[in-house]
């Protein structure tokens, strides 16, 4: 409530809660934020050079923070979608980009399909274990010919009896060096367009996964990146995840889910270097003053600031809407290109301001640089997004 004090003096430093959230939803926030600064912040150095280790999982699943919004049932939290919103939120708190990465691929990319669409066994054979971090998963999409253009895959299922047999090849998979199933798209029918796909769930240790080489990247260091064969992979035929032929709806849905929490991550990266460097800007000193009191500088921090607050209040917005029930694949879009295209332009104006020091490693500035680039390439480009939305109005 307005009073005549608080109107006539703006408060700066007033409480900056959504509506979204209630008490819970803090709570939260403070065990993830606790946790992460605690137990992955001071290991961050090391994990870029080693990628972090697979005891994250089961640590994350043994705290009830694998399966924020999955039923008790299957041994989650019950919670609603902004539980993974926060998760991811809380996750940029690690200061390294692959380790949030790894873990929301788990969470968020690989574990909903199993399960919207997997039966009842599926979930007990693959959901269970991975809200526990017994199992950690991992999503084939892109293959070394097919990224952006997904129908255009060639990984094949070949129906043969009881089984079917794969072959192809996926790349950039991440996780997929540690991975203990894969949440496998293929074409099960390559003349039937949109309806010849067929999701798989292939386990990573079964005769013909062939792991191959660790990929190196600009960032996300501490992330472990696969390159996939699959040789006369068999499988049973339960090992389909949904529809037989529905595969590319199913990937269509999960890629929504992927791209919101993408751009609740890049959001709360923004905003961690924003502080960061704001700290820096308010010590560092130049012809006799804090360099934050320039007025180009605090310019920059301005605009860096309407940045993230407009991207923040989309990706809000957005998620109530999927949490509502709605399929906002075109305000999903919108927000993934923009808080993406805002996590680099933030980070990359963060450098600016820490001058020289911004260009070196131990500042950690330059890192945060490298991570956020992936953001307007994976889960979709910057192009693809902005086809989706121009298509969206029918264009
Ligand atoms: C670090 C990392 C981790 C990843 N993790 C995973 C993962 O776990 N699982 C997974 O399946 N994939 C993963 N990916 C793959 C990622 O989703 C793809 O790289 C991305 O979708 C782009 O595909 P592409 O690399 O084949 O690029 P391409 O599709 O070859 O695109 C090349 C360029 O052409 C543009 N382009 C393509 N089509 C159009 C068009 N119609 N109109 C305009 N421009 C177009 C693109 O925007 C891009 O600029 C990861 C990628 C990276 C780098």
């Amino acid at each position: 409530m307005a009073t005549a004090a608080n109107v006539l003096k703006p408060d700066f430093q007033s409480q900056k809660k959504h509506f979204i959230f209630t008490p819970e939803h803090d709570q939260l926030r403070e065990s993830i934020g606790r946790f992460v600064e605690k137990e992955l912040a001071p290991h961050a150095e090391e994990w870029e050079e080693t990628t972090f280790p697979d005891s994250i999982f089961p640590r994350m699943g043994e705290l009830g923070f694998l399966g924020l919004s999955y039923p008790e049932e299957y041994g989650g939290q019950g919670g609603d979608y902004y539980c993974n919103i926060v998760l991811a939120e809380e996750m940029a708190k690690c200061n390294s980009g692959g380790v949030a990465m790894g873990v929301a691929v788990h969470t968020d990319m690989a574990t909903p399909p199993v399960f919207l669409f997997g039966t009842e066994e599926q979930k007990q054979r693959y959901l269970v274990p991975s809200i526990k971090g017994e199992k950690i998963s991992c999503l084939g999409i892109t293959e070394p010919d097919a990224g952006s253009d997904v129908a255009g895959i060639k990984t094949r299922a070949v129906r043969d009896g009881d089984e079917y047999v794969i072959n192809g090849s996926k790349t950039f998979i991440t996780n997929g060096h540690r991975a203990d199933y894969i949440v496998l798209v293929t074409k099960t029918d390559p003349d039937a367009g949109y309806d010849g796909f067929t999701l798989f769930l292939v386990d990573m240790d079964g005769e013909g996964v062939i792991r191959e080489k660790r990929l190196e990247k600009l960032g996300m260091h501490s992330s472990d990146t696969a390159l996939l064969a699959f040789q006369d992979v068999r499988v049973p035929a339960d090992a389909v995840l949904g529809e037989i032929g529905k595969g590319f709806y199913h990937i269509m849905w999960e890629l929504q889910g992927e791209r919101l929490i993408g751009a609740a991550g890049c959001v709360a990266g923004a905003q961690r270097s924003f502080d960061k460097t704001k700290q820096y800007a308010l010590e560092r000193k130049a012809f006799g003053r804090e360099i934050g009191h320039f007025q180009a500088i605090r310019h920059k921090f301005a605009e860096m600031a309407v940045k993230i607050e407009t991207a923040r209040q989309m990706v809000y917005t957005t998620a109530w809407r999927f949490q509502n029930g709605e399929y906002p694949v075109r305000e999903i879009s919108i927000a993934k290109l923009y808080a993406a295209r805002v996590a680099v332009e933030v980070a990359d104006e963060c450098i600016q301001i820490h001058g020289g020091a911004g260009y070196m490693k131990e500042v950690g500035i330059e890192r945060a640089w490298r991570d956020a680039r992936l953001n307007r390439i994976g889960a979709g480009t910057d192009e693809i997004m902005l086809d989706v939305i121009g298509r969206s109005y029918g264009l």
